[in-house]
């Protein structure tokens, strides 16, 4: 009856069930929440604000391919996402950039430390927090210990309960420093929301005659493993599966957990038309979340009140919180090795997604992904 089945009905599935959907395939769409769209899923909420529900989603590219590919299912609204963080009291902008520089420090030591960068890198680098704090140059020293300390430790202590120098390099390196006067978050060639939000778009992917979406529904109410088959509804199943979730799950953790890192995400409504000085504020030394994000400074409402979400990490529980972030440890690897060679053995499976590959993707990265994925199927 179907001859694709995909569990999850996130960015990952999405993609994938409207690409062979268009090719002619029937596909079935298995999703255990009760909505589409994963943790890009948002709503309006009760003050009439677009709010994100699984923590901000910035879309951003520089890839045309996925721009154009996405823009057949959405208008856009053109959005360049600017954080600041918290710094003795103060919000500056990061990336810490040029202009940090001169909001942070007095214009002499500012000009000092803007020879020093400008002497050892170019105009426009962007050069990872882990790598500034290595160079030999006495000024760029200084000036790493204070981001390192100001910036990065605290968060990233509180963000994974970790040193920035016991996660993969790659983590920290997401937030440069930046060698330049651009404020912006992400300096990508395309960046935008798409206009009714993610939720909408990933309906429009999936609202394809071909399309089967089960929502509230674990896939293991009706699909099982059994050998190295897979059945669906009881009867073997011997077509394409695409699999989007926890690896961990698909083989009853039989390996171990995967270790992730969750946030408890906590909405609260302020009384104030306007909350804070960017649509983003990160609080590296202080409190217990990590950021707060003020929604109607990225999806603009004409409201009264305001809603803004403070993000507060803490650990995954299997069945209690949600899996967010993979912690990259060897451990972590080896224990995910071990479950995509148990997955070899089924032919076919493929697993895509943050979550089945166990990775960091962002929302660029895994539509990238999964686009490359039909195209090895077809
Ligand atoms: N980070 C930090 N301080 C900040 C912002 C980021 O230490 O003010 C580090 C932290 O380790 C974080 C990582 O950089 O987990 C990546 O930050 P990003 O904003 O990309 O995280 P995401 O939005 O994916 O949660």
């Amino acid at each position: 009856m179907f001859d694709v089945v995909i569990i999850g009905a996130g960015m990952a599935g999405a993609v994938l069930a409207e690409r062979f959907a268009a090719s002619g395939k029937k596909v079935l769409v298995i999703e255990r929440r009760q909505h589409v769209a994963g943790n890009c899923y948002d709503e309006v909420d009760g003050n009439g604000i677009l709010i994100h529900k699984y923590g901000p989603h910035l879309f951003h590219t520089d890839d045309a391919q996925i721009w154009e590919y996405l823009s057949r299912f959405t208008d856009w609204q053109i959005y360049h996402h600017r954080v600041k963080a918290v710094i003795d009291g103060k919000p500056v902008p990061i990336p810490f950039n040029l202009n940090t520089l001169r909001e942070v420090f007095p214009s002499s030591l500012a000009d000092k430390l803007e020879a020093a960068l400008l002497r050892n890198f170019d105009y426009g680098k962007k050069v990872p927090i882990l790598e500034l704090k290595k160079s030999a140059d006495t000024d760029l020293q200084f000036l790493a210990d204070f981001v390192y300390e100001k910036i990065f430790l605290h968060y990233t202590e509180k963000q994974w309960n970790l040193l920035p120098d016991k996660i993969s390099g790659a983590v920290t390196a997401r937030v440069p420093i930046f060698v330049g006067r651009d404020d912006r978050y992400f300096n990508d060639r395309f960046q935008a929301l798409p206009k009714r939000g993610y939720t909408a778009l990933v309906k429009n992917m999936l609202a394809h005659k071909n399309i089967k979406l089960l929502l509230n529904t674990d896939f293991k109410e009706v699909m099982e493993l059994r050998g190295e088959q897979t059945y669906l509804f009881r009867k073997k199943f011997k077509r394409r599966l695409i699999y989007t979730g926890q690896l961990d799950e698909l083989f009853d953790k039989k390996f171990g957990e995967l270790p992730y890192r969750s946030v408890d995400m906590k909405f609260e409504t302020i009384d104030v038309e306007n909350f804070q000085a960017a649509p983003t504020v990160n609080y590296p030394n202080n409190y217990d979340f990590t950021r707060i994000t003020e929604f109607k400074q990225i999806h603009p409402a004409q409201t009264s009140r305001t809603t803004i979400l403070k993000e507060y990490p803490q650990e995954y529980v299997g069945g209690q919180n949600e899996p967010y972030y993979p912690i990259f440890t060897d451990e972590a690897q080896a224990a995910y090795e071990k479950y995509s060679a148990e997955l070899a053995k089924f032919q076919n499976i493929t697993a895509v997604g943050r979550l089945a590959e166990y990775r960091y993707y962002d929302i660029d990265d895994v539509i990238k992904r999964a686009l490359e994925v039909f195209d090895a199927l077809n």
